[in-house]
């Protein structure tokens, strides 16, 4: 790609304000609340970011110091004691949201599952006490290597409550992809289910991670949930079956009191090496951006049914399936399987049948939809639904027509959202009562986030002018480092320009002061919405006996986006 101009050539000039009912009932709903906002946030970003840690996460300790920043690392909240599994639960039992539903589980063959707060509560607390049981402390990794079952969510939070840090790798993952993430990040124990649903057929996830640990001797325990029929091997000593383990243990569990920085998780991501870096999340600064961005972006309400089909392995369901949602209090659906099994209207059943007000998929998704036919989401009734998003890579236009119309019945506001891993939680989005959405551009930079378009040498382009995304000023749910590594840290991020957040993508602003993603501008390549470097395509093919060498280049795929390079999401 040019260093000097990188050239946009998608022009969209369709504009959609949101409708006066839905900025009527909306938590920002008016251009001076906005505006105050934005106002407050830009006078005094620390101001700004502290008040809304008072107001939106409940704490041990209050924090004294906002940040302590020493570029390019970050402190926030520093003297601050905080438990994310308290926020996500304990907070909400003395409240009318005890016996609420916080998750609503569907299972690909049918059944469901619903979790109460309290109900929740009491199983993450027995978790917790089989993690201790276990020999896990604080400071501990856990992975993660389980299907989107109540299990994983019961299990992340558990680890957050004692002050683990877990390591999810997404169930799509090879063994091999598995067992470099379990080696890095030194996991003392491996949660995992002995298989997972996935269009009718069982993916042998307890078979996957024998192969992945095989020799490695950090995994001193393996816990396994019984999710799907196939016989699977238990390693005596090592392997213990999450319910029987779970009889054994007491639910009484008091929430650790951690320290602000905390490291919360780890969670891979693609890089320009065939290495992938674990990018280190915070508690406290990791906790409110995913908290107040939820209810922002979403305009959460306490009588919302909110639906984020991502799978908790990536970062989207780290935030919002997982804990902007449950901090805030609401409930989550949580689906196991795929979107078009036993047929394509599976999305649109769950919607209809558990009445989800708010929506939140991925481009990738919504072409797969148009593919199969608008007869599909027209058997069902979504006047439930009253907000839409998108999140991983651009919409094209033609996506979002669709969308707004088909799904959205052109009432619903579409929330574009832009963001990574790296960030934690959203960075560009719009306030659904207030911005006029346009299809294709993620509008905005949310209040208290400084995004800018800049050149080679760090100076903001024209408006109209593509450049490099960045980000000015540290924001509380920024990556904190990548684990075991802080040079690749520096270097990956922080290097090109010196205290400033270099995110890898190519953008323009138009004259609305709009943020246009014009894609990666690294070795990287954006397939489905996820992240792979080509190397480590690369050397996945590699890996192959009958191939010598590879080369892996980008070509567009009208479903998967721009990067499709002849692989597949294994769980698609
Ligand atoms: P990941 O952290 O793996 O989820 O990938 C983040 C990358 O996905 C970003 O750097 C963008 O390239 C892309 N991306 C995510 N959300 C959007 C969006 N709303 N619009 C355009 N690109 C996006």
């Amino acid at each position: 790609m040019s260093e000097q101009h990188l050239t946009s050539i998608l022009q969209e000039e369709r504009v959609f304000p949101p409708s006066a009912d839905f900025a009527a009932a909306a938590r920002i709903g008016s251009a001076e609340a906005y505006q105050a906002l934005c106002d407050e946030a830009s006078a005094d970003p620390e101001a700004f970011w502290a008040r809304l840690a008072r107001e939106k996460l409940d704490w041990f300790t209050p924090f004294e110091t906002t940040l302590k920043w020493e570029p390019p690392f970050a402190e926030w909240f520093v003297e601050g004691r905080i438990n994310a599994a308290y926020n996500c639960l304990d907070r909400h039992l003395s409240t009318s949201r005890k016996n609420k539903a916080a998750i609503i589980w569907e299972g690909e063959p049918g059944e469901t599952r619903i979790y109460t707060y309290q109900t929740l509560h009491h199983e993450v607390c027995r978790f917790a006490n089989v993690l201790k049981k276990l020999g896990v402390g604080t400071g501990d990794r856990v992975a993660l290597y389980l299907p989107m079952i109540p299990e994983l969510a019961i299990a992340m939070l558990a680890c957050a409550r004692i002050g683990a840090t877990h390591s999810i790798i997404f169930g799509g993952f090879s063994a091999e992809a598995m067992r470099d993430r379990i080696d890095d990040a030194q996991a003392k124990l491996v949660v995992t289910a002995t298989g997972g649903w996935r269009r009718g057929q069982v993916i042998p996830l307890k078979q996957m991670v024998d192969e992945a640990i095989d020799g490695l001797a950090c995994v001193k325990e393996v816990v396994v949930v019984e999710r799907t029929p196939n016989a699977v091997q238990m390693e005596p000593g090592r392997d213990h079956w999450w319910h029987d383990i779970i009889d054994s243990v007491s639910a009484d569990c008091p929430a650790e009191p951690l320290p602000a920085e905390h490291p919360l998780y780890i969670l891979y991501t693609s890089g320009t090496t065939g290495k992938p870096k674990g990018v280190v999340h915070s508690t406290a600064g990791y906790l409110l951006g995913a908290t107040y961005t939820s209810e922002l972006v979403f305009d959460l309400k306490d009588t919302d049914t909110y639906w984020c089909t991502a799978d908790i392995g990536w970062v989207t369901g780290h935030s919002y399936v997982i804990y902007g949602i449950l901090a805030n209090g609401a409930t989550t659906v949580m689906y196991e399987g795929a979107p078009n099994f036993p047929n394509p209207d599976r999305f649109w059943q769950i919607i209809d049948r558990y009445k989800v007000n708010i929506f939140y998929t991925a481009p990738t998704a919504i072409r797969a939809f148009i593919k199969w036919g608008e007869k599909w989401p027209l058997r069902h009734d979504l006047s439930s639904l009253r907000l839409l998003g998108t999140v991983g890579e651009p919409i094209n236009p033609e996506a979002w027509i669709w969308y707004h119309t088909l799904i959205g019945k052109k009432r619903c506001p579409i929330v574009d959202t832009w963001w990574q891993t790296e960030t934690g939680a959203m960075m560009i989005a719009p306030v659904p009562g207030v911005t006029p959405t346009k299809p294709g551009t993620a509008t905005r930079p949310l209040p208290g986030i400084d995004v800018a378009v800049v050149d080679k040498d760090g100076q903001p382009v024209a408006k109209g002018q593509g450049g490099y995304l960045v980000v000015r000023q540290p924001w509380p749910s920024m990556l904190r480092t990548v684990y075991g590594d802080p040079t690749r840290y520096e270097q990956q991020y922080w290097s090109r320009y010196p205290g400033i957040y270099f995110t890898g993508d190519g953008a323009r602003q138009d004259a609305d002061g709009y943020f246009w993603i014009m894609g990666r501008v690294d070795d990287v390549l954006n397939i489905s919405g996820h992240r792979l470097g080509t190397m480590e395509v690369e050397s996945a093919l590699v890996s192959h006996p009958a191939v010598a060498e590879a080369a892996v280049v980008g070509r567009p795929d009208e479903i998967r986006g721009g990067g499709h390079c002849g692989l597949c999401d294994p769980r698609r």
